[in-house]
């Protein structure tokens, strides 16, 4: 089997998740459900304000029940999400109640996959994720519970996709191929993901310490492409029978978070804010009402009158550009 490139930049060896499918054309709603995780990862990329604190999110807006998780969902228009943390198995009961309610309120059809360390799982934690309608498990354990991870998945026979996500640690060529000429063995095990090793703030200390270095783009590990790129050869080679695909880190910023944003901008956008290419909410902030606007044109924001740009040019306003993201607080990014 050859190897694919997308457009984004993944390279896919067979068939690419449907979790992914979805993620990749910002059709994916993130909810962070808890910050606690039984693994201590020395590359973990979740920053102090999340990790090791049992915090609950939904695309970064602190959530406090799945109704939240809901009015979000809608107002991203997504069809889809990816719950993940920390380990979200920590919180069992909250990961199960939050499927069930997104499932029972979008249907079958929307689609749920979860990140897990997989420490905690055992055949009734299977059973319980299965009956509340997960589609696909993404698992990150701990290199000496591989076996038992591998053990429990088997004898519980989920009704679910099941797959493996991994960081490419550069060094770590080897190693990853042996795990997945393990997991190649295993039919229930269905994909590997491999993501591009992240420095984040809260892991570059410790990944300098192993002698990990800033790539150029200022944010994945020099090398680290490069190795996942020399495994996905090696596995074309060999002709695994697994699915294998790289997620560079760049990714995840351009199409991820980008295309969700253009999305939720356009479903949330007033009248008068135009949703730019790069999805984010362009409008005029004029000193005062404008005298000759119709009053309907014009909007009551945080920092003064706004109207469209349009508008403003056409009624003769001086305005100030304002550019914001179309997330739940509007961040500003720019007065010009
Ligand atoms: S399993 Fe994931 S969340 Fe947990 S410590 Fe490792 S990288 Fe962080």
């Amino acid at each position: 089997m050859k190897l694919r490139k997308l457009y984004t930049g993944n390279v896919v060896y067979g068939e690419l998740p449907k979790g992914c499918k979805l993620c990749l054309r910002g059709l994916k709603t993130v909810v962070f459900v808890t910050g606690l995780c039984p693994r201590d990862c020395f590359y973990c990329p979740l920053s102090a304000e999340k990790r090791g604190r049992d915090v609950f999110y939904v695309n970064e807006r602190t959530a406090r029940r799945a109704e939240d998780v809901v009015a979000e969902v809608l107002s991203c228009g997504s069809r889809g999400v990816g719950v993940t943390g920390g380990d979200p198995l920590v919180r069992l009961d909250r990961t199960t109640a939050l499927i069930k309610a997104v499932k029972e309120f979008f249907g079958e059809s929307f689609h749920v996959h979860l990140y897990t360390s997989g420490k905690t799982l055992t055949s009734e934690v299977v059973r319980k994720l299965e009956e509340a309608g997960l589609d696909e498990m993404r698992l990150h354990p701990d290199a000496r519970d591989v076996d038992r991870v591998l053990r429990t998945i088997e004898e519980s026979e989920p009704g679910f996709q099941v797959g493996f996500e991994i960081p490419m640690l550069p060094d770590a060529v080897e190693d990853t191929l042996r795990l997945l000429e393990k997991l190649a063995l295993h039919e229930s095990v269905s994909f590997v993901n491999i993501n591009e090793l992240e420095f984040s703030e809260s892991n570059s200390e410790e990944l300098r310490a192993r002698g990990y270095k800033l790539a150029d783009d200022w944010r994945s590990a020099e090398g680290s492409r490069e190795a996942a790129l020399r495994v996905l050869e090696e596995v074309s080679e060999r002709g695994l029978s697994l699915n294998v695909h790289f997620c560079p880190a760049a990714s995840k910023d351009r199409y991820q978070f980008r295309l969700r944003l253009y999305r939720r901008g356009t479903l949330t956008a007033m009248p008068h804010e135009l949703v730019s290419d790069g999805g984010t909410l362009l409008k005029a902030l004029i000193s005062e009402s404008c005298e000759n606007a119709p009053p309907l044109l014009v909007f009551r924001g945080r920092l003064g009158y706004e109207t469209s740009v349009l508008a403003a040019e056409v009624f003769g306003a001086n305005y100030q550009l304002l550019e914001e993201l179309p997330d739940s607080s509007k961040t500003l990014l720019n007065i010009t």
